[in-house]
Formats: C-alpha cells, sequence, structure tokens
C-alpha cells in the first residue's frame, strides 16, 4: 500500500549550494508513487520510518533530466516580450499563462539571444538531506484523489475541494 509520508529536506548541488530547504517552513507531505515528489528520492524513501535521517544523491536522469542542447534556441532579440534591459540568466515564460515553459537567457550575442528552455535544474545532480517527520497508510480518498491530504502540512487539507 502506498503511503503518505511528511519529510524535511535541504537540496544541494554537487557544489554544495543550498538549491531549496524546507527549513523555517511546514515539511512536506507526499503520496509514495504519485509524482509528487521526483522519481528518485520517492523510490529511495520508500523504506523509511518516522525520526529517519538521511542523504538521498539523485541523478540529474532521476531527476530534471539530462540537459538537452536541443532545447537551446537562437532567436533575434526584438522577438522577446521583454522591455528595456536584457542579461544573462533572466528568466521568463514563452506563453500567456503560468504552465507555459520558462526559458532561460543563456547568451547575448548582438541582435541574437540565445535562449535555454531546459529544466534549471536539468543536468544536475541533487543531493537531499531529509528527515521523516512522519509516515502512515494512505487513506481511500487520497489514492483517488493522487496526492497527500491534511495534517496541515498536507497539499490540499481536509475536506479538499480539489475534485
Ligand atoms: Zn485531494
Amino acid at each position: 500500500m502506498p503511503r503518505v509520508v511528511t519529510f524535511n529536506y535541504t537540496l544541494r548541488d554537487p557544489g554544495g549550494r543550498v538549491l531549496d530547504t524546507s527549513a523555517g517552513g511546514e515539511p512536506i507531505a507526499y503520496l509514495e508513487g504519485a509524482g509528487q515528489i521526483i522519481d528518485g528520492l520517492d523510490a529511495e524513501l520508500r523504506s523509511a520510518v518516522a525520526g529517519t535521517k538521511t542523504r538521498v544523491t539523485v541523478p540529474a536522469a532521476k531527476a530534471y533530466g539530462e540537459r538537452d542542447p536541443a532545447q537551446m534556441q537562437k532567436v533575434k532579440r526584438s522577438l522577446l516580450p521583454v522591455d528595456g534591459e536584457l542579461s544573462i540568466g533572466d528568466q521568463f515564460q514563452t506563453g500567456p499563462d503560468r504552465f507555459s515553459p520558462v526559458v532561460t537567457v543563456a547568451a547575448i550575442e548582438g541582435d541574437d539571444v540565445l535562449l535555454d528552455a531546459n529544466h534549471p535544474l536539468a543536468g544536475v545532480d541533487l543531493t537531499f538531506d531529509v528527515e521523516i517527520v512522519s509516515a502512515r497508510e494512505a487513506t481511500a480518498e487520497e489514492l483517488s484523489h493522487g496526492h497527500a491530504h491534511g495534517g496541515g502540512e498536507g497539499s490540499c487539507g481536509s475536506g479538499c475541494g480539489c475534485h
């Protein structure tokens, strides 16, 4: 049976730089196997019990994927929906809604701008320092919704209005 697991984490890149952390906030809750966290981490935590502290390194291929050179595209600066200065590292969405892909400015060469549509963490091996806060069997409702509920740290709380 899939479980609902809550955990605290700090995520670092191979250089030790902190990319993300739950410190100072609520722990993360997820339903095992539901794609709520990256697959490589989900798989490594399947047997972890409450109180477990562990370090999990997830290779890029099992996290946000390898970098894809085909996702690099050179466009004319005038075609970009950007006013004013453009800098390397700037990110913007390629479409009108919040689900549109995000691209990053990788290089600027005169009127040409090289855009990178790879996920910012593509090609990066990720190291998670994890502390399991709780682990319990998922409820039938959680299984039918495909995500964790409740406990104050869940993704949608009791009386879930997501369906
Ligand atoms: Zn729900």
